[in-house]
């Protein structure tokens, strides 16, 4: 039989309070009981699994609205561990096509499409067969980060990718968090370092936009602690931490990527996860100051969802500027919100297209970035259209 609320409140504030072994007052009958000690263990936090009862619509979007690109992927990526780089794939086109038609996906942009021949080889697997659904770009070649001429063999390395096929240029949080003057070992190489001016220069000239990842969830650069809002997810992943040691702050790396766009006009960067998504008002003054920013929305519906209303005006505001995007990597098991497959992009097209209330932002049994829901913002048919498909259609210039 199930204990009486009041009952089991009582438990719980034995726990809580450590007064297991005394008598407790029973309000109601104005008596005294011994505690039940067996019923009083505390529940972990990694076992609380709270359901909402809220009664609200729960829409089902199957398919979005419009056609979308999705501007952020990983269908492949460099493993650097071994004695030679080599690409591995993390699907096949013809699994990834299943779900792009189910989904109403036209394009996917493979991000990860690495550098040299691996590029090469990513392109032929990809986009050669599919040159319609699949889009690859190519990654800087840090490990030559020690040549004398980094600067002007990185420039061209960017004309050599386009040539090859590459139709943008990523950037991983690799620069300004773990790339350093020897590789692995010495000071970290600065976002606004000098000797990338020429690969700026020519991705701009060449018409490839830069989709750039600076820094990362502010709680991400704070002690992992009791009062980390990222608690359960920094200490399921304690190398995501840049709290300490030599790390900049996220204000500094956001500057510096800030001093690279007016540095280079004519280059377009797509500033990735919202640019700091925990900061509208600040990604809006960052987006007022430099005409060549663009913001993708990939990973961060579960911040954008938790601020509805101000989410809300910045799709208004600058909505020939944002970029539909999931950070999709099949079978990416580490990271639930980014899990390829249906059920992914339906909670994507729910939160753009509903106002429904308080639902998951992944498909997962607890919110993986922080436990909290999010809401529905339910964009207009207009604003849609662009963030869905035609914004990122400029850019890669379909
Ligand atoms: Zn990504």
């Amino acid at each position: 039989m199930a204990l009486p609320r009041r009952e089991w409140l009582k438990t719980v504030a034995t726990a809580t309070f450590g007064t297991v072994g005394f008598p407790l007052l029973d309000r109601v009958h104005g008596q005294t009981r011994p505690s039940d000690a067996k019923a009083a263990q505390p529940l972990a936090l990694k076992d609380y699994e709270p359901k909402s009862m809220l009664h609200v619509p729960e829409t089902h979007v199957p398919r979005s609205r419009f056609p979308n690109i999705d501007f952020h992927t990983h269908l492949s990526w460099v493993d650097r561990k071994g004695k030679a780089d080599v690409v591995q794939h993390t699907t096949t086109p013809a699994e990834a096509l299943k779900v792009m038609d189910a989904k109403n996906i036209r394009i996917m942009v493979n991000l990860t499409g690495g550098y040299g021949p691996l590029l090469e080889e990513t392109i032929r697997h990809w986009q050669q067969p599919h040159p319609d659904r699949f889009i690859v770009f190519t990654e800087p070649w840090y490990a030559k980060i020690t040549m004398p001429n980094y600067a002007k063999f990185q420039g061209e390395q960017i004309q050599a990718a386009k040539k090859a096929g590459a139709r943008g240029l990523k950037i991983l949080k690799t620069l300004g968090l773990y790339l350093r003057e020897n590789v692995t070992t010495g000071p970290l190489v600065k976002v606004d370092d000098k000797r990338f001016d020429e690969m700026w220069e020519a991705a701009g000239a060449l018409d490839m936009p830069v989709a750039i990842h600076v820094s990362d969830p502010e709680a991400f650069f704070l002690p992992t602690d009791r009062f980390n809002e990222r608690y359960e997810e920094l200490s399921a992943h304690p190398d995501w931490s840049f709290h300490g040691k030599d790390y900049p702050s996220n204000a500094e790396l956001q500057e510096a990527r800030n001093r690279v766009m007016q540095r280079h006009p004519r280059t377009k960067f797509v500033c990735l996860h919202t640019a700091d998504s925990e900061n509208l008002p600040y990604v809006s003054e960052c987006l007022d100051r430099y005409p060549n920013m663009y913001v993708d929305i990939a990973a961060r519906i579960g911040e954008l969802g938790r601020q509805p209303r101000m989410s809300r005006k910045f799709f208004d505001k600058y909505q020939d500027r944002i970029l539909f995007a999931t950070d999709a990597t099949p079978h990416g098991d580490e990271t639930p919100q980014q899990i390829f497959g249906n059920e992914l992009y339906e909670i994507y097209y729910r939160f753009l297209e509903t106002e429904d209330e308080y639902f998951d932002y992944a498909p997962a049994r607890i919110p993986p970035q922080g436990r909290w829901r999010i809401y529905g913002i339910g964009l207009p048919d207009e604003i849609l259209k662009k963030v869905y498909y035609e914004n990122a259609a400029r850019l890669l210039g379909l």
